[in-house]
């Protein structure tokens, strides 16, 4: 089985991860994809942001660090991840949005997946530049009162991205995982670039 755009394997079933600096526009992206695929889109971002809403034990935990630009610390993540990753609608494919970001979310990841006996199909790598993130992110925080959007905060956040995110690209690209696309222009075009560039894999 394929779909439309003849991306996924005999199975029919679609691994896909998601990377790219705050502000790129993966959220957006990832919904896109997840209608026209077909899979889940999972957002560890939007996983704690609910926690955090509801004032859970994980939220009250997590909401210290994302109000710091800091990121979560990975025990905490990846247990929400392995979870997540166990649920039935998952089984035929999911898109990851905002995780694994660091190394050790890395070998997490591929420890759950090797269990499953299954893989990922690519890693899409969404590029920007800084200052459009910043501007976007400025945008987002008055449309959305994120207390992670100040300006200070989103400059903390990509610090961070490139300390501790950049380098996952290079372990992806190695094992010839990354599809590079840029996340400059209408959501629209992006969004074709993606599908484009997965299909010509
Ligand atoms: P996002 O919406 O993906 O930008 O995530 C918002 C915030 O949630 C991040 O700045 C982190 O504090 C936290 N977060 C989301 N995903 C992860 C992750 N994979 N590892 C650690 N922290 C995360």
């Amino acid at each position: 089985m394929t779909d439309q755009a003849g991306t996924t394997d005999s199975n029919g079933s679609l691994r896909l991860l998601i990377i790219g600096p705050p502000g790129a526009g993966k959220g957006t992206q990832a919904a896109r994809l997840s209608a026209t695929y077909g899979i889940a889109a999972i957002s560890t971002g939007d996983i704690f942001r609910e926690n955090v809403k509801n004032g859970t034990p994980l939220g009250v935990k997590a909401k210290e660090y994302m109000d710091a630009g800091q990121y979560v610390p990975d025990s905490l993540t990846n247990d929400l991840v392995r979870d997540r990753l166990a649920q039935p609608d998952v089984a035929d494919g999911f898109l990851l949005d905002g995780y694994p970001r660091t190394l050790q979310q890395v070998e997490e990841l591929d420890g759950i997946l090797g269990v499953a006996g299954t893989a990922l199909d690519a890693v899409i790598v969404l590029t920007a530049d800084t200052d459009e993130v910043v501007r976007r992110l400025l945008g987002r925080a008055a449309e959305q009162g994120r207390s992670d959007d100040s300006e200070e905060v989103i400059r903390k956040r990509l610090d961070v991205y490139a300390e501790q995110t950049a380098p996952l690209v290079e372990v992806y690209t190695e094992r010839g995982l990354v599809v590079e696309v840029d996340g400059l222009g209408e959501i629209d075009e992006v969004t074709g670039r993606i599908i484009a560039a997965l299909a010509a894999r």
